[in-house]
């Protein structure tokens, strides 16, 4: 899958061209092929773990993933554009379409890549440093292969950018989305959980093997669609006691509610056990256990914060 094509041959052409292309006797038999890996020493780039540098080789995938974003209207904002895996085919509707990459040498040659969009951009830096307001110009759709090292900051960047994001389709690792959707009691509930259940209806799609990318990862994928929209009926203002309360009561897991939620807001034990007992928590549980509804409970009596209702 030689998609790098950097020369500027490249110039002029629309559409297609540049999308993912499935070569020979495996591709046509369902294998994924490459060019991943000579794109990158062509570039003189070695993948790097820090980076999250796991690129898409396999375009049946890409082009499921681009699919995804049917509109070719929908301005689109990708977050790691990489190698391109998934930006020409982004792109090429002409929308609307802004690609942050932090790595240089990968955003220089993907901005030579995208010269014959002139709707299309690539903004050199660190998307969680960006404002989505600033890259498009109306309502759009996230589009990731997320780099795993910013998995959690890159979902709550997605989520507080207002009306500029109204989705995103993300690959994630399989295990980060089992905690996106844990149930309470799990080991895998925690902070995160409640988090993107105050901010967004999360919806796993479709499952990804780790033979998909270059270098292999040791571990499955997914996609996922990401809609943010505040939990019915909160104020921003009991979301960010929520976020902080369950930071607070999950941040030491053997400790019981009163303990926990007693030591970080520095109230007495007696305070403690009323305050869960009046909104109907029993203080003896651990936080984990809590459903996002008993957080938001919690978060209207906080003591000596909010009124009981
Ligand atoms: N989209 C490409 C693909 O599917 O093959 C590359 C995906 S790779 C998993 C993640 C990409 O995100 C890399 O190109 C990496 O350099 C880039 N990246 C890592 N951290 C970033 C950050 N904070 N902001 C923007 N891009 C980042």
């Amino acid at each position: 899958m030689p998609r790098l094509a950097l020369s500027s041959g490249s110039r002029g052409r629309r559409l297609n061209e540049g999308a993912p292309r499935r070569e020979g006797a495996g591709a046509a038999g369902g294998a994924p092929t490459s060019g991943v890996p000579a794109a990158l020493r062509a570039l003189g780039v070695r993948p790097s773990r820090r980076l999250g540098q796991n690129f898409l080789i396999d375009p049946r995938v890409a082009e499921r993933i681009a699919a995804l974003v049917l509109d070719p209207r929908e301005p689109v904002i990708e977050i790691g554009p990489g190698l391109g895996a998934l930006t020409t085919l982004l792109a090429a509707s002409g929308r609307e379409f802004t690609a942050v990459e932090l790595d240089l040498r990968l955003a220089e040659a993907l901005e030579m890549r995208l010269a014959p969009w002139l709707s299309a951009r690539v903004v050199r830096g660190d998307i969680l440093e960006q404002r989505a307001e600033d890259l498009v110009g109306g309502p759009a759709t996230v589009v990731a292969n997320l780099p795993y090292s910013i998995t959690t900051p890159a979902l709550e960047w997605i989520v507080t950018q207002g009306a500029r994001v109204k989705r995103a389709v993300l690959m994630v690792q399989r295990e980060y989305a089992q905690r996106l959707s844990a149930a309470p009691g799990g080991k895998e509930h925690g902070s995160i959980t409640v988090f993107m259940q105050l901010h967004a209806e999360v919806r796993v799609l479709f499952r990804v093997s780790p033979g998909a990318f270059h270098p292999r990862p040791e571990v499955d994928s997914v996609v996922l669609e990401v809609v943010p929209r505040p939990y019915p009926g909160t104020t921003a203002e009991e979301r960010a006691s929520v976020e902080r309360l369950a930071r607070a009561g999950m941040g030491t897991r053997r400790k019981t509610l009163a303990n926990a939620l007693g030591r970080a807001l520095e109230i007495d034990g007696a305070t403690a056990r009323a305050w869960l007992d009046g909104a109907g928590v029993d203080p003896g549980r651990r936080g984990e256990t809590l459903t996002v509804e008993e957080w938001i409970a919690l978060a209207r009596r906080e003591p000596g914060k909010s009124k009981p209702e």
